[in-house]
């Protein structure tokens, strides 16, 4: 049996023209990275699908794990290739069948016949190979709706294609596909979620973190680095601009009110990244901030934040509610790495009361008395820029 290829059924059915073959691009690309270790593998990509190939069973189940990492890809299947003759499909489909555990599972066939010159129409050919299956294996129990083997043969024209199997995939669109942004990332548990969502989207990111040593420690840093190292996981690399931001946060508690003091340090984080994504070509800046879940996080506070800058500012969790939020932490591998106990620079300077309603004029009031602009710009200068990845995390190791 030619049991070495796997099906790949895209997201976003509804794309047209030049934007699905952007997709398809850019999807190719990003599954030939996630699988760099196969070496055998081969790719062919068609408008709707795509298909992988490799000589070798463990690189196949090597494939298996590693695809629903991959967004883009809606589901997939291992298939086994046939000639398009009745008695080539039954054989193969005995042999797919035979190669799953059969014992009092449910069962079905689904035939689509794209080659309409195939003689037997949809509903003869299901009917032929569901008796044949049976009588190969009695043990199978038919089930109509959601059974647990789906034997799934598609008849083309020169070949046709079975499996057993539909694997789920990550679903969205393909890392890149949509542009690069520039992510926020503070180290709690909200900007790592946001970033994913992203990038669910396509979008690719470097990220900023803002630290305030001697105030952040070290490992405050690392904590951030290993995020960032999580995020890497599904599908592209992410360079981290780590902005020294003590001088700038003494002079926000020096000048303004500590009511208005979080207002004052947000919008200076928003105009120290607006500058880095200028510098690195990005076109929008993600937060990972939700409609009330803290005072600077209201509707006016976002306002007063908003007034810095004009880029479109991406907040994906903005209708979230905490508990979907940590869920999805959960399910990426964040969470135990944002739970880490390290303070964040926010949390040290952070004012006993701020308020939910900063006025404007106010806030720009403070600001006046101190030259802001000259410390964004320094800031912005004395960014320290890495690329955390796999390789440096076992250098990291070594050194403990
Ligand atoms: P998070 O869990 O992402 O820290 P949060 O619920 O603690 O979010 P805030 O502290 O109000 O909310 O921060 C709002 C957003 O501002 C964060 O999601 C992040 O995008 C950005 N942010 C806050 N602190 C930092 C930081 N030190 N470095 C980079 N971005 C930050
Ligand atoms: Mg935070």
């Amino acid at each position: 049996m030619n049991w070495n290829t796997i099906l790949i059924r895209y997201g976003e059915m509804s794309l047209k023209g030049k934007n699905k073959s952007k997709f398809v691009r850019k999807l190719k690309e990003n599954i030939k990275a996630a699988l760099q270790e196969l070496t055998t593998l081969t790719m062919r990509a068609e408008r709707d699908r795509m298909f992988l190939y490799t000589e070798r069973p463990e690189e196949l189940i090597r494939a298996i794990e590693i695809l629903p990492t991959v967004f883009g890809i809606q589901s997939f299947s291992p298939i086994a290739i046939c000639e398009p003759t009745l008695e080539a499909i039954k054989q193969t489909s005995l042999d797919v069948i035979g190669n799953t555990e059969t014992e009092g599972k449910t069962f079905k066939v689904e035939v689509k016949r794209t080659d309409k010159t195939f003689p037997l129409v949809t509903g003869e050919l299901q009917q032929e190979l569901g008796g044949h299956v049976l009588r190969a294996f009695p043990e199978l129990i038919v089930k109509m709706k959601k059974p647990e083997i789906l034997l799934y043969v598609e008849i083309q024209r020169g070949a046709a294609y079975i499996s057993s199997h539909i694997y789920k995939g990550a679903g969205g669109m393909p890392v890149g596909s949509n542009g690069h942004s520039l992510l926020l990332l503070s180290g709690g548990i909200d900007s790592p979620v946001a970033g994913y969502l992203m990038m669910k989207r396509g979008v690719s990111f470097d990220a900023i973190h803002f630290a305030s040593p001697p105030f952040t420690s070290d490992l405050a840093k690392q904590k951030v680095e290993d995020i960032v190292r999580q995020l890497t996981k599904f599908g592209a690399t992410i360079r981290l601009h780590v902005i020294p931001f003590t001088e700038l946060q003494q002079a926000i508690v020096k000048q303004v009110p500590s009511n208005l003091s979080m207002t004052t340090t947000r919008r200076m984080m928003m105009q120290i990244a607006d500058r880095v994504r200028e510098e690195i070509h990005a076109l929008g800046l993600i937060t990972g901030e939700s409609l009330g879940q803290v005072a600077s996080q209201t509707l006016e506070s976002l306002t007063a934040i908003n007034e810095v800058t004009s880029t479109p500012v991406l907040r994906p969790l903005v209708a979230m509610d905490k508990l979907e939020i940590i869920q999805i932490a959960e399910t990426i591998g964040t969470y135990p790495i944002s739970i880490r106990p390290y303070e964040d620079c926010c949390t040290i300077f952070a004012p006993s009361s701020a308020k939910t309603k900063p006025q404007l004029e106010k806030v720009r009031y403070y600001e006046s008395f101190e030259n802001f602009e000259a410390m964004v710009e320094e800031a912005v200068n004395k960014r320290i820029t890495i690329i955390p990845s796999e390789q440096n995390e076992e250098e990291f190791n070594d050194l403990l």
